[in-house]
């Protein structure tokens, strides 16, 4: 007879593979596996991936839990193993040890709940019992994965499966393909969700249809970034675009997308596109004045391979590049979230096109921290995105394209910029 309710080894791995340390999907899964691993009955699991980086969750079995908290800045990982009755948690050792690659840990071992130090009272064990029985079905346990995107106040975080389509460290960035519950499968970069099967059409109608109904005739656009391909897919809506330019960085971002989200990647096919795989910074370097249209830099956050496409440098090639009537359209970050960024880019397109020239648009997408999201504009020439003169054209294309964001009355509303952005873009 056991003299202690519990049996609880304190683990220290160390010198594990950062990249397990801050891989979520592949932990939430082994420490599962190390419960089944030691016979233990799994009621549910819950993992956290906080960004920029580590993992935190417990494995509740009917024999207690697993609990674990990764630093992978560290190679290290603190490890909770508390079981109580027959279970061997030696074996959940053994199993991680060997998950993670530790090549250094300690281990304690110590009696929890020694019952000569506990009085036992007496209430009724078998109503609990049977309520027990009756709820648990060994073969189904809920699993709480969540993945969280957050800068130091504010986070967003989405619940997914803990399937993982796609994993790949590319020379720029991790690109992954995971699920999420509510939205979906989604394109994560460097653990920030860059765009999910059900929200995606806020960004992508966003980017490309208030620009192509002011321009009006645009023929010749290049797209800077966008290796999902939603945006190529909604500028070749139009008829008058006679080409296409889309120069994405990061061959990985566009195999994976078109693999695992072959809705959004739909128009890599398409003729009058010419898809480059290379540098847009230094792409612009090198482009002809006058040659386009608009200009759309569908990049991801300032951060890695993207630093670059916020800087004068770029943004002047950007203006060079385009026709002496001719727009540029930015993925311009939140006034909400790193308001930084979004202050800085506009000041930085006021330098070029003109203070009047530098317009900013507000959308929604659920799926981005504080779901509050801008489109930053640059207009050369007479152009006005705010006034729109072919309010029947755009129903016609709404209905005939079948969109969901975007509309004539959205197009204008987003450009009515609230009191907080008009005095941060001052
Ligand atoms: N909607 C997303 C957002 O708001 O963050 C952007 C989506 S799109 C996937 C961003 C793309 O920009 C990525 O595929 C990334 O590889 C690409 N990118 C980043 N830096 C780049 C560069 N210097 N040149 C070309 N593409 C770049």
């Amino acid at each position: 007879m056991s003299t202690a309710l519990g049996n609880h080894i304190l683990v220290e791995f160390m010198n594990c593979d950062p990249h397990i340390m801050n891989d979520v999907a592949a932990i939430e899964r082994d420490m599962v596996g190390a419960a089944q691993k030691a016979g233990a009955t799994v009621i549910n699991s819950t993992f956290h991936h906080f960004s920029p980086y580590g993992v935190s969750g417990v494995v509740v079995i009917q024999e207690s839990h697993l609990a674990i908290h990764t630093w992978p800045e560290y190679g290290y990982a603190a490890v909770d193993l508390f079981t109580c009755g027959e279970m061997d948690a030696w074996i959940s050792f053994d199993f991680l040890k060997d998950c993670f690659g530790a090549k250094s840990y300690s281990a304690l071992e110590m009696k929890r709940g020694s019952v000569n130090l506990l009085t036992r009272n007496n209430f009724d064990i078998s109503t609990m019992r049977q309520k027990a029985a009756e709820w648990r079905n060994p073969e189904f346990y809920t699993r709480n994965v969540w993945f969280t995107d957050k800068d130091d106040d504010q986070a967003l975080s989405l619940r997914f499966t803990g399937e993982v389509f796609y994993d790949v460290q590319s020379p720029f960035q991790r690109v992954r393909i995971l699920e999420s519950y509510k939205y979906g499968k989604m394109l994560a970069l460097d653990d920030m969700v860059m765009t999910t099967e059900k929200d995606e059409f806020h960004y992508h109608e966003m980017i490309s249809h208030p620009a192509m109904f002011t321009l009006e005739n645009a023929k010749n656009i290049l797209v800077i970034g966008g290796g999902d391909g939603g945006t190529v897919r909604e500028i070749l809506r139009h008829e008058s675009v006679v080409k296409v330019t889309m120069v994405e960085i990061d061959g990985a971002v566009i195999d994976s997308c078109k693999e695992f989200l072959p809705t959004i990647a739909a128009a890599f096919d398409n003729p009058k596109l010419e898809l480059i795989v290379d540098d847009g910074i230094a792409f612009l370097k090198n482009a002809k004045a006058n040659s386009y249209d608009l200009i759309i830099v569908d990049g991801s956050d300032p951060v890695g391979p993207a630093e670059g496409l916020f800087s004068v440098e770029f943004y002047t090639n950007c203006y060079n590049a385009l026709k002496e009537k001719g727009m540029l359209v930015a993925q311009g970050e939140s006034p909400k979230f790193n308001e930084k960024a979004f202050t800085e880019l506009n000041k930085t397109l006021q330098g070029i096109f003109g203070k009047d020239k530098a317009l900013v648009s507000l959308f929604f997408v659920p799926t981005y921290p504080t779901g509050m999201w801008s489109f930053q504009y640059g207009i050369k020439g007479d152009l006005n995105p705010k006034k729109i003169s072919n309010v029947e054209k755009i129903q016609e294309f709404v209905d005939a394209n079948g969109l969901r964001y975007y509309n004539d009355e959205v197009h204008l509303g987003s450009f009515a910029t609230p009191n907080f952005v008009k005095s941060l873009i001052k």
